[in-house]
């Protein structure tokens, strides 16, 4: 059960509402943009991708997914018919100002260029992250309208995601200029757990001047508007808990006119802490591939965990001890999307086995695919568990293994270790064209293995990761070297399929 005291609501200077509350979930955030829709154009939902694709703190749309694959925070939105839904979580409160500062960042200065709009909406053929995202949700509806026989067409409710056949039309200026409407502090609010609004103020004051909101919109009838429809409640089964937590504060709040009543919140004092996000550390070794920030928080917990070594000799249990771990963080699945195409691969992996053992070849992974997705898939020895995740982590975070999301080409990707770190799997979902994503599995695994650079900047944040992860005291994955994750990836590369 949600409860609030006033004294957990604070104002930004700049006008953002923010509610913070204590509990054991260890460090969330949830940002709640009001984004009233009044039409099927999907802007919103365009809106919210340009968001995470690029701010001018972190303009590389790579960004998000080294953040994800390499720390242990989870970030993610949602666009609803009233509301956008921005909100992450992590169990060290390093990582998780870090990726308040990514979201902080991407809502008050997205990069808009026209270049991106291809990539990210539709680029009027196949490509476009928001395109196969569409399409893929349309196919389930109609297969779920096909289905059931009460066909109900609600005409008043508009798509709020968009049309595949329409988004397209989104003009640069259509997202500017929704932008500037309604991503204003003044009609957004934050609702944290755990967090230090000191800290969050202070990076607030950081960002660059935004311009005056335009005319004609306020918040009191954006939120009026959220009274209205509750619609967003029907959402909250696919979150995380944690998160489902802040939506229950966020909703008390609003359908609380006690706190609609006061006027005065408590202001936040200014203050100049020290801060992650500050490049104050190790110099940056250009062409790293990662952002800045990543290479200071991973030099950061570095030090913190060697530190707590020197006090004691149990290195990554001390160094959960020191990021403030609660409970270990929530690991990756395979998307249910991939069930039959996993199953599929797992039989052909035992097929390959078999007949191993009547011709001399390596049939170590397979590669299997439907219309829309591929699986690539192989087994992990029982000593190779260690590397095999921690060299996961380090490919999800690739940019040359980012690239066809990053085009528009497919709507995700990843690399991950699956059933108890028994299977590699490297899949892209809603993709153009799953056989040639297939064909480039081999290729972006030897490039990633020669380049020692980025396995070795990446390679110090994915230890800590596992550690945090699998909350082990973990020598062996400590002791894990940049030589041994290329060794490793080449013998993923190199494993032959037997001969047809
Ligand atoms: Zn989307």
């Amino acid at each position: 059960m949600a409860s609030l005291l006033p004294a957990d609501i604070y104002r930004h200077q700049n006008g953002l509402k923010h509610i913070n509350v204590s509990n054991s979930d260890g460090f969330s955030a949830l940002f709640v943009v009001n984004t009233p829709i009044f039409d099927n154009s999907g802007v919103a939902h365009a809106v919210e991708h340009m968001v995470f694709r690029g701010s001018t703190a972190f303009p590389q749309p790579e960004t998000l997914f080294q953040l994800t694959s390499l720390t242990d925070a989870k970030i993610n939105a949602s666009t609803f018919a009233n509301t956008t839904y921005f909100h992450c979580q992590s169990q060290c409160a390093h990582t998780f100002m870090l990726a308040v500062n990514y979201l902080l960042n991407g809502l008050f200065n997205p990069i808009f260029n026209a270049e991106d709009l291809p990539c990210e909406i539709h680029d009027g053929n196949d490509k476009g992250v928001i395109y196969q995202e569409l399409i893929a949700s349309e196919q389930a509806e109609q297969k779920s309208t096909e289905e059931s026989s009460n066909n109900k067409n609600d005409k008043n409710n508009f798509c709020y995601g968009g049309i595949s056949a329409s988004i397209g039309d989104l003009s640069l200026s259509d997202l500017t200029g929704f932008h500037q409407r309604f991503y204003q502090a003044s009609n957004i609010t934050l609702v944290t757990a755990n967090a230090d609004i000191e800290q969050i103020s202070y990076l607030m004051t950081l960002l660059p001047k935004q311009s005056k909101q335009i005319q004609g919109h306020t918040q009191d009838n954006a939120q009026k508007r959220t009274q209205k429809n509750k619609n967003n409640e029907h959402h909250q089964k696919k979150y995380p808990a944690a998160i489902n937590k802040l939506i229950a504060h966020y909703h008390l709040w609003l359908h609380t006119p006690y706190y609609q009543k006061i006027e005065d919140y408590k202001e936040i004092k200014q203050t100049e802490k020290f801060l992650v996000c500050n490049t104050d550390s190790l110099a940056i070794l250009p062409h790293s591939n990662l952002i800045p920030s990543l290479v200071t928080l991973s030099n950061k917990l570095v030090k913190d965990t060697i530190n707590e070594q020197a006090i004691d000799a149990g290195i990554s249990a001390m160094a959960i001890k020191g990021m403030g771990i609660k409970k270990p963080a929530n690991k990756t699945l395979l998307p249910n999307l991939f069930n039959k195409l996993c199953r599929q691969a797992k039989k052909q992996l035992t097929i390959n086995e078999l007949s191993q053992n009547k011709a001399n070849c390596h049939p170590n992974h397979v590669g299997v695919s439907d219309q829309r997705n591929a699986l690539w898939l192989t087994n992990i020895g029982a000593t190779e568990q260690v590397l095999a995740t921690m060299t996961s982590y380090i490919i999800s975070a690739y940019p040359k293994f980012l690239a066809p999301r990053c085009q528009g080409l497919c709507y995700a990707t990843q690399a991950l270790t699956i059933e108890k770190s028994a299977y590699l799997a490297i899949y892209n979902a809603f993709d153009v064209n799953p056989d040639t994503r297939l064909k480039e599995v081999t290729l972006c695994l030897l490039t990633l293995s020669q380049d020692k650079h980025f396995i070795s900047m990446s390679l110090a944040l994915a230890k800590i990761k596992y550690c945090q992860i699998e909350q082990v005291n973990n020598n062996q994955a400590m002791s894990i070297t940049p030589t041994d994750i290329s060794t490793y990836l080449q013998t993923l590369a190199n494993s032959h399929h037997p001969k047809v």
